[in-house]
């Protein structure tokens, strides 16, 4: 017998929501990440939850109404990493029609099956807040809703609820090898240390690095594929209002602009064809001064490349003319061949259709193994089982309780644990009961949890991707927690 019924190559969001999907329906799993969680392409994405105007434009009406499905069920099972914002598409004289996008926006409106989130309207940015931020002369501007997610935190609630359904999550555990039969036997490089295991079907989900892994792991044919890769900027905070904004840049190109943790903007545009290795992707200089460029053809405040923080940068496959998927869901493809242990191979696609992605993913499993039913859409994430209307209860009840709190810390603190919280800060009384600080924020006590709870095992996890305090610490701080995690 196989030592799993199913081993997945790749620790990003399609990865752990395979995982995630399988476990759940009772097969024995095994995801191998050779770095961190979500380190990849799923931490460097502009973090929308949307059913995305764009695809409406060329006609997508049935994958713009299953996107936006998915955004309510994504609001529903993590309403402490998923956040409705409104969407704001100031009017240009040069650009889109005005009735074009007063018209898409209805459409966009009533495709929303359950219509939880405020319709759009158009809004005279002469008197409103929202025009504040902009240059003049916006007239009008369009409103609307849709999600922000915290994108690697995601990666992580999935990959905890897997691990809590059973599956065994390695990360520093590389792939080498894996040879096909009737079942899979493959190498793994696992913190140093050669394994072998078995498993009766593999996922390929390695992302930017699919059709290396096919070719040098799993020695089959080449998949048909591109890449793409999106870059964005992290700046300080343009804008007081809690939207995102939407541009449309001279060259056609939608540029967007929305918070990002409290003291930043984040500014990104679409993906570019990418070649070059996925290990060592990083923005070039010219991509950099484009988006301030483009920021500056619209926001007051006059943004130059020397004021950009941090840069985030992220390659994924796309499919190659042979993978005929739509974009919006990825692309998979399922080998079965006679006699030969199932290959799924699963890549690019939305967040926000990640879930559904990874269902239709593991149903292909079903001749092979018995399974029970799926079950995703209506299970919370880890920390997500409370209503998305109360957040802010929930975050008011976590300074009642841990009264020590500031008000951002604890916003800060449930957007990411959610329900969980008490596990990390426990019957802490003051914050010198949570061990020593590093900056303002991070305690030992949440550095031990993200460390035995969420496979933290370096400052970049914690800094970066568990959390995005690395934007604020202060190097010394830094070299404190690196002897502390050591
Ligand atoms: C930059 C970018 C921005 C995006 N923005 C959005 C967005 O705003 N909204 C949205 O809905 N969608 C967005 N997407 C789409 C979506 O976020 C991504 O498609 C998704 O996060 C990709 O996840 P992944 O698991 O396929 O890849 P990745 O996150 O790249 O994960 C692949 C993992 O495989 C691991 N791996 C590779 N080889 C091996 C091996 N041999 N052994 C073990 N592990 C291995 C890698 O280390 C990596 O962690 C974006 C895509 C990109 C590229």
């Amino acid at each position: 017998m196989a030592d799993y019924d199913l081993a997945i190559i790749g620790g990003g969001l399609n990865g752990v929501s395979v995982a995630r999907d399988a476990a759940g329906r009772g097969l024995r799993v095994i995801l191998l990440e050779q770095g961190d969680l979500g380190a990849a392409a799923s931490s460097a994405t502009p973090r929308m939850i949307h059913g995305d105007l764009s695809v409406l434009e060329r006609r997508g009406f049935f994958l713009v109404r299953a996107a936006l499905a998915e955004r309510d069920i994504w609001l529903q099972n993590a309403p402490h990493l998923v956040r409705p914002l409104r969407f704001v598409i100031p009017a240009h004289a040069e650009e889109r029609p005005l009735w074009l996008l007063r018209s898409g926006l209805l459409l966009y409106d009533r495709l929303a099956p359950r219509r939880r989130l405020p319709a759009s309207v158009t809004v005279d940015v002469t008197h409103h807040p929202i025009g504040n931020p902009l240059k003049r002369p916006f007239g009008i501007a369009f409103e609307y809703s849709d999600c922000v997610a915290d994108d690697s935190r995601l990666v992580i609630a999935i990959a905890v609820d897997a691990a809590e359904r059973g599956a065994d999550i390695r990360t520093g555990a590389r792939c080498v090898r894996a040879d096909r039969s009737d079942i899979w036997r493959l190498a793994v490089i696992d913190r140093g240390h050669r394994r072998v295991m078995t498993a009766r079907a593999l996922a390929n989900t390695s992302g930017a690095w699919t059709a290396s892994v096919a070719e040098t792991v799993l020695r089959l044919p080449l998949p048909d594929l591109g890449a793409v890769v999106m870059s964005q900027i992290v700046v300080p905070r343009l804008f007081e209002t809690d939207n995102v904004y939407v541009f449309q840049n001279h060259d056609g190109r939608l540029i967007f602009a929305s918070p990002y943790e409290r003291d930043f903007t984040l500014i990104g545009t679409a993906g570019a064809a990418f070649t070059g290795n996925a290990a060592i992707v990083s923005m070039a200089a010219g991509d950099v001064a484009y988006l301030c460029d483009a920021a500056n053809r619209y926001f007051r405040e006059h943004l130059d490349p020397s004021d950009v923080i941090r840069t985030l940068s992220g390659a994924n496959a796309v499919e190659g003319p042979a993978v005929k998927r739509a974009a919006r869901d990825g692309a998979m493809v399922f080998d079965r061949s006679r006699g030969k242990a199932p290959l799924l191979t699963m890549f690019g696609g939305d967040i926000a259709t990640s879930r559904l992605r990874a269902e239709r993913a593991v149903s292909r499993l079903t001749p092979f193994y018995p399974m029970s039913p799926r079950w995703t859409a209506k299970a919370a994430l880890p920390g997500g089982d409370f209503d998305w209307t109360r957040f802010e209860a929930e975050v008011d009840a976590a300074r009642e309780r841990w009264r020590f709190l500031d008000q951002p810390q604890a916003l800060r603190l449930v957007a990411a644990y959610g329900s969980r919280l008490a596990a990390v800060l426990g019957d802490a009384k003051a914050r010198a009961d949570l061990g020593p600080g590093f900056g303002p924020e991070l305690t030992g006590a949440e550095v031990r949890y993200l460390m035995s709870k969420e496979w933290a095992r370096f400052p970049e996890d914690v800094l970066w991707r568990r959390s995005k305090l690395g934007l604020t610490m202060p190097s010394v701080d830094r070299e404190a927690l690196a002897t502390f995690m050591a």
